[in-house]
């Protein structure tokens, strides 16, 4: 594959918020955009303040120095093999694990910090994932509106869920779930997790840490996903949706938008998302009318139902004036033969 790839654009966007509960940000989140590809790195710390903060700085700071040698222009980058791409990324995490460890070991108030990674290098329409922890990367299909999580998690709790011992709502409240059995900072040696996805115009790449997802479902991330073309709006409504909901953790989200610059872009999106307002702090869901750049939105008669927040359940919303807020819809996780859960919104 040569690039850049003709007819794609990528764009993106990264926040992170302490949330509402927490006094600092243990979060760290890195976002290199380029010309012709992103390097996106979501990490979150553990082991008490000060220290996960350092453990997440030293992971970000050590891939950054690591994926992108100071000697080697970026521009290098665009004819480097995936093969290569994928050794470098886990050398890089790899080094950033031996970091954590070696600081740790010369700083008592350090011992026992760590992180996870969750990095995404995006060449074009190719995604090379690599991951440890329970920071999670997934995909939004914006042609059949499912979302994907790529990355699995190495949580207790998760392989507990894989191995069938326990149920999906047994495994949201679990009192294990935030016990990692995998992350950087924990031994000399750790595995990297690679996942490999082709992406199309259209489609969004997220990358959390583990305070979105404890407040906000896939389903509504795909919803809110491509409920607006511009990232920036996007991350944002992300993080004002967890918070809104009590932000327990630091919450951190990065997206990263596949754009055509040509023809074949997808037609806009039936609902957009309104910024919370001060107030009352709830989502507001409009429909998108066609609309010819000749016409004004009529104010009075346009519909703007207001919702305390995503559930697909609540009543009063009209049918069909929605994109995913069709009561009849009901959610099915499937797996697939890679092993990757997809969470498909059918009628
Ligand atoms: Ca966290």
């Amino acid at each position: 594959m040569q690039y850049p790839e003709q007819g794609i654009r990528l764009r993106s966007s990264a926040r992170t918020s302490t949330g509402q509960v927490r006094e600092n940000n243990e979060d760290n989140i890195h976002l290199w955009t380029h010309e012709n590809f992103v390097l996106a790195i979501v990490a979150d710390g553990m082991g008490g303040a000060a220290a996960g903060e350092e453990a997440s700085r030293i992971a970000v700071e050590a891939i950054k120095a690591g994926f992108t040698p100071r000697d080697q222009r970026p521009e290098t980058l665009v004819s480097v093999e995936d093969a290569v791409v994928t050794e470098r990324l886990r050398d890089a995490i790899q080094t950033a694990n031996i970091n954590i460890v070696q600081k740790a070991a010369v700083s008592p108030e350090m011992r026992g910090m760590g992180t996870t990674v969750t990095l995404a290098f995006i060449r074009g329409t190719y995604a090379i994932v690599a991951h440890v922890g329970d920071s999670r990367a997934y995909l939004v299909d914006g042609d059949d509106r499912s979302i994907t999580q790529i990355t699995s998690d190495h949580s207790f709790v998760e392989a507990l869920l894989l191995a069938g011992h326990i149920t999906p709502e047994q495994a949201e409240d679990h009192p294990m779930k935030n016990v990692l059995y995998r992350a950087l900072g924990q031994a000399e040696d750790v595995d990297v997790d690679m996942y490999y996805k082709r992406l199309h115009v259209g489609d969004r790449l997220v990358l959390c840490s583990d305070g979105l997802t404890r407040h906000v479902k896939p389903n509504e991330i795909a919803k809110l996903a491509l409920a607006d073309a511009n990232p920036d709006i996007v991350s944002q409504n992300l993080i004002d949706l967890a918070n809104a909901r009590g932000g327990e953790d630091n919450v951190s989200v990065i997206v990263i938008s596949v754009e055509g610059t040509t023809t074949n872009n997808p037609p806009e999106k039936e609902a957009v998302i309104i910024n919370p307002s001060d107030e009352d702090e709830t989502l507001v869901l409009k429909d998108r009318m066609p609309m010819r750049s000749s016409q004004l939105p009529d104010e009075e008669n346009e519909a703007s139902p207001d919702y305390d927040n995503l559930d697909d359940t609540q009543p009063g919303v009209p049918q069909g004036s929605l994109l995913f807020d069709d009561p009849k819809m009901t959610a099915e996780r499937l797996r697939d033969e890679d092993g990757d859960t997809t969470l498909q919104l059918r009628d």
